[in-house]
């Protein structure tokens, strides 16, 4: 059931609420948040909350630092580990003083997206696999490099610790109102995969935040550390977000469906398909937005390198997964979840908008095993790569008017200046790799 502000006041009263938890996330994908008391709780539902941007990462604008909190009633939920004191959040969008939609604001930006959509007729259903780590903790609390486990893909550890935070954290969201498909452990040690019930794209992005807080908050309390980092430990695979999508008429049917078509797809499933194709080496930067996202993307760990697509073949960017009907889909296979998932799906879905306007026709599907090609094969097929780090990304993205709009200016130049900084950091380090390699080489 999705609340009204009437429904969170009353329920909140009902049921003793205490603090409130009102929550937003910046452009670089973390969550912020401004708790209040019970007495403030009517107040922030008329969006009369004010905080000062000036001091998040990326909001910055000195000038006109005042900003508004605007809660979605819809998102309230209580959190059930809060046992001493009643404890409920709210998430809320951005506003300027002036009552505009803050610009800087990514939840506010892909609302704008969600409107072309749903202006075009389409509602944006999406699904997301996100994969984390588990790792002890020392006596001191802090995350080690040490996996609670050496289990693989789909293993079942008796008296593993990993399994029993696993089920805590499918029962604690189980709580929060989250729909579990499947839970289970991954190819990696200490890796594991939670999968929720794909819903439209705002709630969805709202829940990978909610689902991220989730599992570092319930691993704590098992003694581990989640990580959402994409490669944490270089020689086993890293953790990715596939990111299964559809688009639905506004009355809820699925329009990437056609029993007449050899593989199932309508024109409007090919032409996103070939949105998405043609805008995937841009969004790259937002999908997978951290110099190590990077080292996830490489050959040996079942994640993509190349851009192609295929509907028989598991290991290609975009893959068409065998349910047809009503669950239709495509799977996008490179964001990893340390993507903002507000931006992600903003671009994402802007990439398949477009294909949609400009009728743009995928390339011949790739069904063959594109790691096994050689490099002239591939050039012979037109199979790009992606790219091969944040920094070529990042090039890619400023090339692609579309993807920059979905992002509008101000979060587009403050997310490239960051990266740009962050860029320069990483390349003057001088690494352990390159000392085993030259120092006495030369
Ligand atoms: P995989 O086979 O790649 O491991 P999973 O079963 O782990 O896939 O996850 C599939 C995801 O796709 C789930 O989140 C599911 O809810 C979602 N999904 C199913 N049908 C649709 C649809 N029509 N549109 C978007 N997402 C969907
Ligand atoms: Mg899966
Ligand atoms: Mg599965
Ligand atoms: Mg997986
Ligand atoms: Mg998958």
């Amino acid at each position: 059931k999705r609340y009204s502000k009437e429904d969170v006041l009353k329920i909140s009263k009902d049921l003793g609420v205490e603090f409130i938890h009102l929550q937003f996330t910046d452009i670089f994908g973390v969550m912020k948040n401004v708790a209040i008391t019970i007495e403030q709780l009517e107040k922030a539902l008329n969006n009369e909350i004010m905080f000062d941007g000036s001091s998040i990462d990326g909001f910055v604008r000195i000038e006109e630092s005042d900003m508004y909190l605007r809660p979605d009633p819809s998102t309230f939920v209580i959190f059930p580990w809060a046992t001493q004191v009643r404890e409920a959040r709210l998430i809320c969008d951005i506003y300027d003083k002036n009552g505009n939609p803050f610009e800087g604001c990514p939840r506010n930006a892909l609302k704008r997206v969600l409107k072309e959509a749903e202006e075009m007729g389409y509602k944006f259903n999406v699904g997301p696999e996100c994969e984390f780590f588990l790792f002890y903790t020392d006596e001191k609390g802090n995350p080690s490099l040490v996996t609670h486990d050496n289990a693989g893909y789909f293993d079942l550890a008796p008296v593993d610790l990993g399994e029993s935070a696993r089920r805590d954290m499918v029962l604690t969201l189980k709580d929060m109102g989250f729909e579990i498909e499947a839970s289970h452990h991954e190819v990696a040690p200490g890796q594991h995969e939670i999968d929720f019930k794909y819903d439209d794209a705002l709630m969805t992005a709202d829940n990978i935040m909610t689902f991220k807080m989730v599992v570092r908050i319930i691993a704590q309390r098992h003694g581990l550390h989640a990580t959402f980092m994409p490669k944490p430990i270089a020689g086993i695979n890293g953790s990715g977000m596939h990111t299964n999508m559809s688009l639905a008429t506004l009355d809820g049917k699925n329009v990437f469906y056609d029993e007449n078509d050899e593989l199932g797809l309508s024109k409007v499933a090919y032409n996103f398909l070939g949105g998405l194709i043609k805008h995937s080496r841009a969004f790259t930067a937002i999908t997978n937005p951290t110099v190590n996202s990077y080292k996830r993307l490489v050959p040996g760990y079942e994640a993509p390198v190349y851009v192609a697509w295929s509907a028989s073949n598991r290991s290609p960017l975009i893959r068409v997964p065998a349910k047809r009907g009503n669950s239709t889909r495509l799977e996008l296979r490179s964001p990893d979840p340390s993507a903002n998932p507000y931006l992600a799906l903003a671009t994402i879905l802007k990439a398949g908008l477009d294909g949609i306007k400009k009728e743009i026709e995928p390339p011949t599907p790739v069904n063959g095993n594109i790691y096994n090609m050689s490099g002239k094969e591939r050039k012979e097929q037109g199979i790009l790569s992606l790219p091969s780090n944040i920094y070529e990304a990042v090039k890619e993205l400023s090339n692609d008017e579309i993807i920059k709009e979905a992002l509008g200016k101000h979060i587009y130049d403050r997310f490239v200046d960051a990266i740009e900084l962050e860029w320069k950091e990483y390349i003057t380090r001088v690494t352990q790799w390159e000392i085993d390699k030259y120092l006495t080489k030369f």
